[in-house]
C-alpha cells in the first residue's frame, strides 16, 4: 500500500482539483453521462449553507489548486449559481470554470447577459459540453451560441469546448435540430458503429455507459477481474467531485462516498466503510467475495463489460439491503 495508507485504516489524500455539482438535475439524459444526471432526477440543489461548508472545507485543504462548478446543469437555477459563485469568490476559492450543456443559449443576447452577470460574481471561464451524446438533447445552433457568447464575455482563454474535435464534426450535422448516435455515426463515417464514437469520446465504462451503451464493449465473466484494483482511482484527487448532498467523490468512482462534508478526510476502517475498504485493498473481485460471504450477493449478470460494471451490480445489491454510509446518495441508485 502506499503511504496514506496502513494496514488497518485508510485515508483520503489531500483534495487537488475537482467539481462542486450544484444538482444531479439536468435537461439531458446523455448516454454516456457518469452521474447519472437527466430530467427525472430529483429536483435536489446544494443549498447556500451547504455551499458555505464545502468551499470552508476547501479552504482548508493545503493542496487544493482550483474548483469548477458542475452539475447536473447548474445554470437551471441561475440566480443559484450566481450566489455560489459569489461565494466561492468571498471564501478565496479559486475557481476554474462552469461546465454547462449550452441547452439554456436559445439566443445570443441572453446568453451574453447571462455569461456578463456570472463574471460579475466572479466566474472566470467556461467549459461547454459538445459531442453526439449532448446533441441528442441538444441542437448544435445552441452549442455555437454558447461558445460564441462565453468567449464575448471571458475571451478565448476562458472558453474551453469539450471536445474540440467533435464539435467540428458537430458542425457538419443539421445545426437546428437533435441528431441521435446513429445519426452522426453514419455522417461522419463511423459505420453506424456506436463503439467507434465511445473511442473517440474516451467514454468512461460506468454510470449511464452501463444501461445505454454496454453493448459497445465485450464482456466477460466477474472473475476475470481479479487482478483489477481500485486504490489508484479511489485516492485520486485530482478531479474529485462534491454533490448536492455534501457526498465526496475521488476519480471516476461517483456513488461512493470516500467522506461527507463533515469529515473529508475520515478514518476508514473494514467495519466502518466496507466496501470503500474492500473495493481500495482488493479491487471488486474482494468486494464480491465479501459480499458473497457476508451480505447473500450473486452476481446478476452472466458477464461485465468493466470492472465498475461489476462494482456497481454489487453496489445496488448492498444499496438495496440498506445500511452503507459510504452507497449514497440514494438517488444514484434509484435512476
Ligand atoms: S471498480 Fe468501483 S471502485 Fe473501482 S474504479 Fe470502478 S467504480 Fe471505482
Amino acid at each position: 500500500m502506499d503511504d496514506h495508507s496502513s494496514p488497518t485504516t485508510l485515508t483520503i489524500p489531500a483534495l487537488r482539483s475537482g467539481g462542486v455539482m450544484l444538482t444531479y438535475r439536468c435537461t439531458n439524459k446523455c448516454k454516456h453521462c457518469l452521474y447519472r444526471c437527466s430530467p427525472q432526477q430529483v429536483d435536489t440543489w446544494m443549498s447556500l449553507d451547504l455551499a458555505e461548508q464545502v468551499f470552508a472545507a476547501m479552504a482548508r485543504e493545503p493542496q487544493l489548486r482550483d474548483v469548477h462548478i458542475a452539475g447536473g446543469e447548474a445554470t437551471l437555477k441561475m440566480d443559484l449559481l450566481a450566489d455560489v459563485i459569489a461565494l466561492a469568490v468571498r471564501m478565496g476559492v479559486s475557481l476554474s470554470y462552469l461546465e454547462t450543456n449550452a441547452m439554456w443559449c436559445t439566443d445570443g443576447d441572453t446568453a451574453r447577459e447571462s455569461f456578463l452577470r456570472l463574471a460579475r460574481a466572479g466566474l472566470p471561464g467556461v467549459l461547454v459540453s459538445a459531442s453526439p451524446y449532448h446533441n441528442e438533447f441538444v441542437p448544435f445552433v445552441r452549442t455555437q451560441t454558447c461558445v460564441e457568447a462565453a468567449i464575448d464575455v471571458f475571451g478565448r482563454g476562458g472558453v474551453i469546448v469539450w471536445i474540440p474535435q467533435l464539435y467540428q464534426a458537430l458542425a457538419q450535422m443539421p445545426a437546428d435540430r437533435t441528431n441521435t448516435l446513429a445519426e452522426f455515426c453514419h455522417a461522419a463515417g463511423l459505420s453506424d458503429e456506436i463503439g467507434a464514437v465511445g473511442r473517440i469520446y474516451g467514454l468512461i465504462p460506468g454510470g449511464r455507459v452501463l444501461d445505454e451503451l454496454r453493448d459497445c464493449y465485450p464482456a466477460r465473466p466477474a472473475e476475470d477481474f481479479s487482478s483489477c484494483r481500485c486504490d489508484g482511482e479511489l485516492y485520486n484527487t485530482s478531479h474529485f467531485h462534491i454533490d448536492p448532498f455534501g457526498n465526496l467523490f475521488t476519480g471516476l468512482c461517483p456513488g461512493i462516498a470516500a467522506g461527507k462534508i463533515g469529515d473529508l478526510h475520515p478514518q476508514i476502517t473494514a467495519e466502518n466503510h466496507p466496501v470503500f475498504w474492500h473495493l481500495a485493498t482488493g479491487g471488486p473481485c474482494a468486494l464480491m467475495q465479501w459480499a458473497r460471504d457476508h451480505h447473500n450477493y450473486q452476481p446478476q449478470r452472466d458477464a461485465y463489460i468493466s470492472k465498475c460494471d461489476l462494482c456497481t451490480d454489487i453496489r445496488r445489491h448492498l444499496h438495496a439491503l440498506g445500511g452503507f454510509e459510504e452507497i449514497a446518495p440514494d438517488t444514484f441508485y434509484a435512476n
